[in-house]
């Protein structure tokens, strides 16, 4: 690669990145270069009884949050990433969910033309092959025929439906949360194919790879700065450092732009390390200045914690013997079918509303998403490790703040490219986020738990306190807002750090096309660029942003 000049560099092969790089290399003319710190694709991504089996190993950034009072205990939370041909949608839990169109309407109210929801439904549907037919039939919001497989798992256990008829005994109605109405109960859909998952790298890059002459595919490298001529502010290469051995550096040219595609915590990261970011922060760290712009502020995420248990027990458990285990698996291994095909009671969600929600309009902002765990020893409540999700005596509710308020920052250390940032999310800084928390699990509790249809299973809330709040009584809102503080959780959607805004918004990093302002042939294109994050899970919501970003860049350059 070094001293090799393409079109484009897309800086980061993730949910993005994959996306633009495809796009742009449909131009046969357009030389494109894909560059990716991490490596390829593992196989043991596929299965989505083992979701969680790659996170924290080399395939995950694995980044700490500064620790800081009144959240993660108090001590780092650690955040997941992936560091790998695909990024996030190999560690992801694969939920295919785009949010709220009000979400969307609200990016356009702050002055981004063209991101409204009629405008980037298009481009949700442009990816999508959704292969369940109640739900393709809809096509005012869904189509056939895209790159991205989405469906539901076909196996499904005995709690799925248990699940969903609890919802349904309160009022919610079983919904498609991507057609039109949110609040409600809905079997979700996931980006996979058939019990495998389907990451962007699976869905836009192994299809044309090794078939596209103009698509150079490179992982283990890792871009250290975006090249950018001081003068005119024009961005001409990247340069770059190998994984494995990081003395091996080299540089690569563009004859048209370099896109930044490296994630909400890498990106801004890459931006300052190449000169762009707030000027105080890149003169103590002994950066030249290219331009002064808020990168790495406006941090956004959706919260949650490890929230109310129901036990599983008796005829609903799915615990086998080790021997059942075994012969799962070789099924999954045969023919990606049987338990280890699904993720167990993650297939079921629901949105509510907490008291700050308008009960009038469907625009909820909790989300429930149902983990399971075995716990094999009941009286310590030890739970056991590694176990595939389709193997569980206990599911325990994610009550996540869809709409939070509370803001964060990214900053860098020093000028080495290889030191995490520094990461600071400020959970509930705003309090209103911890009540959402409280609302959530006060439902779960107080309404969920006691539907007949649980009870006639026997399935109960399990009321044992956690340890770091056994202090408090039970099921009260202290309670809860101390397992929020203490056993926060985070839903992986980091974004916003380089917001695009108009030019009257003085927080914008980018305009509405994603260039970096002032800055010529540099954009950056990944979930940094959303000015609000929306109520959903984020994949879905990048993948649109990047098919939008790749028809703009082909609209500027044709
Ligand atoms: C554990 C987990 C679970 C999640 N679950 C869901 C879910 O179920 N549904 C959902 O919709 N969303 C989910 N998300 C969120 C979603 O996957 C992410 O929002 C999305 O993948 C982000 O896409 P991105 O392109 O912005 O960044 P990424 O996908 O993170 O891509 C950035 C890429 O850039 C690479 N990179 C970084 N720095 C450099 C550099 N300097 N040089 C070269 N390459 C670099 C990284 O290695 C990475 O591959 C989850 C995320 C995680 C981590």
């Amino acid at each position: 690669v070094d001293g090799e000049r393409h079109d484009f560099i897309v800086v980061g092969g993730g949910s993005a990145g994959c996306v633009v790089a495809s796009r742009l290399s449909e131009i046969n003319d357009w030389k494109v270069l894909l560059l990716e710190a991490g490596g390829e694709e593992p196989p043991q991504a596929d299965v989505p009884a083992f979701i969680p089996l790659n996170w924290e190993t080399r395939f995950d950034w694995q980044y700490q949050t500064e620790p800081e009072d009144g959240y993660c205990g108090g001590k780092s939370c650690t955040w997941n990433a992936g560091k790998v041909l695909g990024g996030g949608s190999i560690l992801n839990g694969m939920i295919y969910n785009r949010g709220n169109a009000r979400c969307y309407d609200k990016w356009k109210e702050l002055g981004n033309d063209g991101w409204g929801f009629e405008d980037v439904l298009p481009y949700f549907k442009k990816s999508e092959n959704n292969r369940d037919p109640s739900r393709a039939a809809n096509t005012n919001y869904h189509a056939v025929g895209g790159l991205l497989n989405v469906q539901r798992f076909s196996y499904q256990d005995k709690n799925v439906q248990l699940l969903m008829d609890a919802f349904q005994e309160l009022g919610y109605k079983d919904v498609d949360i991507n057609g039109g109405t949110q609040t409600g109960t809905t079997l979700l859909q996931f980006t996979q194919k058939d019990g495998r998952r389907m990451s962007t790298n699976r869905a836009f890059i192994a299809p044309f790879r090794n078939k596209r002459k103009n698509l150079k595919v490179v992982t283990n490298v890792r871009v250290t700065k975006v090249l950018i001529e001081p003068n005119s502010k024009t961005a001409y290469g990247v340069e770059y450092a190998s994984e494995r051995h990081r003395h091996v550096t080299g540089k690569a040219y563009v004859n048209k732009e370099v896109i930044v595609s490296s994630g909400a915590l890498k990106s801004p990261h890459v931006l300052m390390l190449s000169g762009i970011g707030p000027r105080s922060t890149l003169s103590s760290a002994g950066i030249d200045v290219i331009m002064d712009l808020p990168v790495g502020k406006n941090l956004q995420d959706h919260v949650t914690c490890v929230g109310p248990q129901l036990k599983v027990e008796g005829k609903q458990q799915t615990l086998s013997s080790n021997q059942n285990i075994i012969r799962h698996f070789r099924e999954y291994v045969r023919n990606h079918k049987g338990p280890f095909s699904a993720p167990g009671s993650l297939q079921v969600s629901a949105y509510i509303k907490s008291r700050y929600a308008d009960p009038a309009i469907d625009f909820p902002d909790i989300q429930y998403f149902l983990p399971s765990q075995a716990v094999f020893n009941t009286s310590t409540g030890q739970i056991r490790l590694n176990t595939p999700f389709c193997e569980y005596n206990r599911i325990y509710f994610q009550p996540s703040v869809m709409l939070e308020k509370s803001i964060g920052y990214i900053t860098i250390r020093n000028k080495d490219p290889f030191l995490q940032p520094v990461i600071v999310p400020n959970y509930f800084k705003n309090i209103e986020d911890l009540n959402v928390i409280i609302d959530a699990c006060n439902f779960v509790a107080k309404n969920l738990s006691n539907t007949k249809v649980l009870k006639d299973a026997g399935v109960y809330l399990d009321t044992r306190p956690l340890p770091d709040c056994a202090h408090l009584e039970f099921g009260t809102d202290d309670y809860w807002a101390c397992l929020g503080r203490n056993y926060t959780e985070t839903l992986h959607h980091f974004s916003g750090t380089c917001k695009m805004g108009p030019d009257s918004d003085p927080e914008a990093v980018l305009d509405p096309q994603l260039r970096v302002r002032g800055v010529k042939h540099l954009r950056v294109v990944d979930a940094s660029i959303i000015p609000t994050l929306g109520n959903s899970n984020t994949n879905a919501p990048v993948i649109m942003i990047a098919e939008k970003a790749s028809d703009m860049i082909k609209e500027a350059w044709q």
